[in-house]
């Protein structure tokens, strides 16, 4: 480790032009670009729709909520404030624009778009369709250099949704799929079973799939029921029946699992508490062993967007964690730009200090080497493992 930190610390410099960096080409497997125009106009709720207009007063307004103790309310304002802002701001090109500024150039993108337009508060003013179009133009856009990596998503039972992930992947190149079942879909969805996930398996596609208990939920999905679908469990017949299938479960299984591991721990006494923690679960089922010296998730990723932004304190397990070496192979670096526009820490700053903390090898594993055996676009023997030796896992 002492190597590594060494190194890291002599690479410091924030730039990659002339920086002395420049020899790493990070992937960022996890951020959003979709504005205010693929939001309902009714998201979340009606009588808040006026207020999406005037994106200042919305900010003061997250403040004071936030204040007095609102804490989803205030999320719900503060996002609200940054799809105007976005909005306004000229679409997806905009976002991207942002976005850039807070990496090394040449980083590449993977872009997750969203359909809240079918989630039940009312169309959007741009529908997904018309979101993918705006993402393909992104991606061909001669001057990104091949920087966006676009990927399609669905409702599974919106009609015609099958159709239009082919019509991404076969006219507009897109190379992947996101998921996110809140929105009210289970991911062993029928029709997810029988024809997305075989397809994506025909295709090389990776699946990125919503792994927290925060985010949107679709209108008339229960906590409980949304939970359910997007616990890391949910998957486990998706994987069993598509061992060939990449699948990265996103955020990590997210903060408030996160903060509960960090702060409570686990009780020795019950084994099953770590099944309900949605990070020691992903943890377990990525490092498990089938048996016979072989993996019984093969295809089973994580990342490490937006959860990372509670950085000092969760980074040092996340360390501790990676030393396991088949863990280290299958974390890829992600942000959720432009969820974290309101933390504390820039991204640049978070992602400047993860870098130093994990060390040179780390990070470029998890930023570099891991995304691209994710992405297809290079085999799967060539990586998983870890510079480091493999250590014991942490308890638990
Ligand atoms: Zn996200």
């Amino acid at each position: 480790m002492a190597e590594r930190d060494g190194r890291a610390a002599e690479g410091g410099a924030p730039e990659g032009a002339g920086g002395g960096l420049a020899d790493i080409r990070i992937t960022n497997c996890h951020v959003h670009l979709f504005t205010a125009r693929h939001v309902p106009r009714a998201y979340p709720h009606p009588a808040l729709a006026w207020i999406r207009r005037v994106p200042g007063l919305i900010t003061g307004a997250a403040g004071l909520a936030r204040a007095a103790g609102f804490e989803e309310g205030a999320a719900r304002l503060s996002r609200l404030g940054r799809f105007a802002a976005a909005g306004r701001a000229g679409g997806q090109r905009a976002i991207l624009a942002a976005i850039e500024r807070q990496y090394p150039a040449g980083t590449r993108f993977v872009v997750l778009p969203m359909d809240l337009g079918g989630i039940g508060h009312g169309p959007a003013e741009r529908d997904l369709r018309a979101q993918h179009d705006e993402l393909a133009r992104l991606a061909r856009d001669p001057r990104r250099g091949g920087r966006v990596i676009p990927f399609a998503t669905l409702l599974p039972d919106r009609p015609g949704a099958v159709a239009e992930v082919r019509r991404c992947v076969e006219d507009l190149g897109f190379r992947g799929l996101k998921l996110y079942p809140r929105l009210g879909y289970p991911p062993d969805h029928p029709v997810l079973m029988a024809e997305v996930y075989p397809y994506c398996v025909r295709h090389g596609l990776p699946v990125i799939s919503h792994c927290s208990r925060g985010g949107v939920r679709g209108r008339g999905v229960s906590r409980a029921e949304a939970d359910r679908w997007s616990a890391p469990q949910a998957f486990v017949p998706v994987l069993d029946a598509f061992p060939g299938l990449r699948v990265c479960l996103a955020h990590f299984g997210g903060q408030a699992d996160w903060r509960a591991y960090v702060e409570d721990g686990l009780s020795p006494d019950d084994p099953a508490e770590g099944e309900r923690n949605w990070q020691v679960a992903i943890r377990r089922m990525i490092t498990a062993g089938d048996g016979r010296g072989g993996r019984r998730f093969p295809g089973l990723w994580t990342d490490v967007s937006y959860t990372l932004f509670e950085f000092e304190e969760f980074v040092p397990f996340l360390r501790l964690f990676l030393e396991d070496a088949r863990l280290a192979g299958r974390v890829l670096f992600g942000s959720d730009f432009y969820m974290t526009r309101l933390e504390r820490l820039s991204e640049r700053a978070v992602c400047f200090r993860l870098r130093v903390a994990l060390g040179e090898a780390l990070f470029r594993q998890i930023a570099e080497t891991n995304p691209r055996a994710w992405l297809g676009e290079e085999p799967l023997a060539a990586t998983g493992r870890a510079a480091a030796p493999a250590a014991a896992l942490a308890a638990g």
